[in-house]
């Protein structure tokens, strides 16, 4: 099918073929003539798909006609995260650029004043996380009653961040008359009762089952002590052909930790988290696309939704608490067609979290072995060490010299599978998932090694009372 047998507009058709794009992606093909149509949209597309021009291309035709008045934009666009509205606005510059429509971003960590000023001006197009968007309504400088045109993006990830009580009070604000676009990667039951209120006989378009990983994305596992998972990423890394990736961890504490870890072995390594103030993420992203930075540490708030043209891999340091997140985290590779990689660190505790994942994908991720890392000197199940050394009590200097002769031997290659295919595999001891399990502290390092040593306690002395023979 062709593009031009969606019936979209010359203008937006030429900036469609400027950009580059030959064929609608199936979303686009499913979504495109039902949006001119007029009627609601209830999408369940997971990134990577083209979901963004699916519904950016029709609302520019839809648009085109008619004037915004001051403070009273036309259409809203919401998304989660900051990155991820930015990113919408980007492509209505593309897709737009032959029409005249105005548009305003609204997101938190930069100045209300610009934003106030573009509002003022009159938008056709207002694309805003929740939170700013209640912010300028309550200061009075935004008024929603002309929105003819919302669109909910993303909608599974906002419910994860606690959005859906201000995405239900902006809905609450809109006029009741209106067009709604409706998409979300995942399809959980509070989801579709939210899709329910919002929307007024809605046309379901689906692309993929929900929750479904991308068919173009070799995935791969490996179960590795905690305490073993920098020295596992670091093969990994090294192995394979990386170009680009991005490593997820749960914590945002350690996004920082394992970005200095990496930099340290002489990994070109970025940071990105919800804590870094919006010019510092822009920047950090921008230097990311433009390849500056080779490898972006990054939390779940941060990375969602990013679209990196050509990432070849995703390594996911911890398992994600929420299998929803790791049909996210993967999907940031294998785009648009492309073939990606993604490899998951999962220690014997995360096994609860891995089969949550395992049946919501409906498939077993395959088992993968990182090269040169000996399996055989853990404990299976627990991950503690069968004996001592390999490092843990070497001093410092002793310890890099041993890490750079390993840096600088050549390595056996990982062994991937050629497709996620399920493979019989070692599988991490199943436990119920720990969110609030913190790391293993020094003390209790101590109290491991203990525990192998010769029995403590009564030594070469032996009481006497036991020497007696008993009568
Ligand atoms: P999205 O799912 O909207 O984040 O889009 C994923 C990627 O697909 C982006 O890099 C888009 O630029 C790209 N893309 C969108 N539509 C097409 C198309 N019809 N042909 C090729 N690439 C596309």
């Amino acid at each position: 099918m062709s593009f031009e047998s969606l019936g979209l507009s010359a203008p937006v058709l030429q900036a469609v073929a400027a950009k580059g794009y030959t064929e609608p992606t199936p979303i686009q093909e499913k979504a495109i003539p039902i949006v001119l149509m007029g009627r609601d949209v209830l999408g369940c597309a997971q990134t990577g798909t083209g979901k963004t021009a699916s519904f950016v291309l029709p609302m520019i035709d839809i648009l085109a006609q008619g004037r915004a008045k001051m403070r009273m934009p036309r259409s809203l666009i919401l998304e989660p995260t900051r990155e991820l509205a930015a990113q919408v606005a980007e492509n209505f510059e593309i897709y737009g650029q032959n029409n005249k429509l105005s548009m305003a971003l609204l997101i938190g960590g930069v100045s209300f004043e610009d934003q106030e000023r573009a509002l003022e001006r009159g938008v056709d197009v207002l694309i805003a996380t929740p939170g700013r968007l209640l912010d300028h309504f309550e200061r009075g400088k935004v008024l929603l009653n002309d929105v003819k045109v919302l669109v909910i993006d993303e909608a599974d990830r906002m419910l994860d961040m606690g959005f859906i009580p201000d995405v239900e009070r902006i809905v609450g604000l809109l006029p009741p008359l209106r067009q709604t676009l409706f998409f979300s990667a995942t399809m959980p039951p509070e989801i579709r009762r939210l899709a329910d209120r919002f929307l007024s006989n809605p046309k379901e378009v689906s692309v993929t089952p929900p929750a479904s990983t991308a068919k173009n994305i070799v995935q791969g596992l490996t179960v590795v002590p905690e305490a073993d998972k920098r020295e596992a990423l670091r093969r990994l890394i090294r192995d394979q052909d990386v170009k680009n990736a991005i490593v997820f961890c749960n914590r945002k504490r350690d996004v920082a930790v394992l970005q200095g870890s990496l930099k340290k072995h002489g990994f070109n390594a970025g940071a990105l988290h919800g804590d870094m103030s919006q010019p510092a993420r822009m920047e950090t992203l921008e230097r990311f696309k433009q390849g500056d930075i080779q490898i972006l540490v990054a939390s779940d708030v941060a990375a969602r939704g990013l679209d990196i043209a050509d990432m070849s891999h995703v390594f996911n340091f911890d398992v994600p608490f929420s299998p929803e997140d790791y049909v996210h985290r993967i999907g940031r590779t294998g785009r648009a067609g492309k073939t990606g990689h993604s490899f998951t660190l999962a220690s014997p505790h995360e096994g609860g979290l891995v089969e949550a994942i395992e049946k919501l994908i409906g498939n077993a991720i395959p088992r993968v072995e990182v090269p040169g890392l000996d399996a055989a000197a853990f404990e299976a199940g627990d991950g503690r060490r069968r004996g001592r050394g390999r490092g843990r009590g070497m001093d410092k200097p002793r310890r890099e010299a041993r890490d750079k002769g390993r840096r600088d031997r050549p390595e056996p290659k990982a062994s991937m599978p050629a497709d996620p295919a399920p493979q019989p595999a070692a599988e991490p001891r199943p436990e119920r998932p720990q969110r609030e399990r913190k790391p293993a502290t020094r003390p209790e390092r101590r109290h491991e090694r203990h525990d192998q040593a010769a029995p403590v306690g009564l030594g070469d002395h032996v009481p006497a009372f036991l020497a007696r023979p008993a009568r």
